[in-house]
């Protein structure tokens, strides 16, 4: 008989699942065909750590597991693989049909994870155990209404970036094979807030969970390539170079692939 613990969504006793933080299909598709997988952990403290590991924690059981699974990563891991609604612009990708609420808690799921989890992997995302309920709510609820006029997303606002190196110095191959696992930026680039970010796919994800206490502040703020509730949306291309919270994690990770081909 296996050893029962507290589901961190249903908070019910169960036998728990060995769950991935990141979603398992992104690792299947990093890992399939060439080339290896690099993950790489930064943050504002430590040099960027380069491991191949899949990381994953008992945290909830079969029935939430599957519930995730279900409503939120079916979706957000195929969003962009489809060709159905998918234009690939020069400087931008464009999706019609586009399910905002189902995407932005798909990728809460993943801040969530993250931020329950005990890993060292994920050791710089502590969101707190009010803010981890809540999303926890959230996800259960599939809705981000908070209470009436307020809503999630005006406290933790989604950027999603597709990371091109357009001088072709690095191939798109790699570029989609880098996993940079969470890394979290404070200070003077993010007034009153804290970014936690990661990417996979190609895509860089950004969480801005602002601080401000003005609602009406929070609700009228956008940021740089904010996910917008819109059935018709632009994800922004970015190169490599200009991003440079993620430049010193990129360049060890080129250095990591040419040595391992
Ligand atoms: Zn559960």
């Amino acid at each position: 008989m296996e050893k029962k613990s507290v589901c961190k969504l249903c908070k019910q006793t169960k036998c728990l699942q060995k769950s991935h933080i990141i979603p398992r299909s992104y690792f299947k598709s990093l890992k399939s065909g060439h080339g290896q997988l690099v993950s790489i952990i930064c943050d504002e403290d430590s040099i960027p750590k380069i491991s191949n590991v899949d990381p994953k924690e008992s945290l909830l059981c079969r029935e939430c597991e599957q519930f995730i699974s279900v409503n939120y990563e079916r979706y957000g891991t195929r969003l962009f693989k489809s060709g159905h609604g998918v234009k690939r612009k020069k400087s931008y990708i464009e999706l019609s049909g586009f399910k905002y609420t189902e995407y932005y808690l798909f990728l809460i799921t993943i801040l969530w994870r993250a931020s329950v989890s005990t890993l060292d992997d994920f050791s710089n995302v502590k969101l707190g155990t009010n803010i981890e309920d809540l999303l926890a709510n959230c996800i259960q609820n599939k809705s981000i209404k908070i209470k009436t006029s307020l809503k999630l997303d005006h406290f933790i606002r989604i950027s999603v970036l597709r990371v091109v190196d357009s001088s072709g110095n690095v191939d798109d191959d790699i570029i989609k094979k880098m996993m940079i696992s969470f890394g979290c930026e404070r200070g003077d680039s993010v007034k009153n807030g804290i970014m936690y970010y990661f990417m996979v796919d190609g895509f860089l994800i950004g969480y801005f969970l602002s601080t401000e206490k003005d609602i009406h502040k929070i609700r009228t703020f956008k940021m740089y390539a904010q996910l917008n509730n819109r059935p018709e949306i632009k994800i922004p291309k970015a190169e490599i170079k200009e991003l440079k919270q993620i430049n010193d994690a990129l360049n060890s990770a080129i250095i990591q692939c040419q040595k391992h081909p």
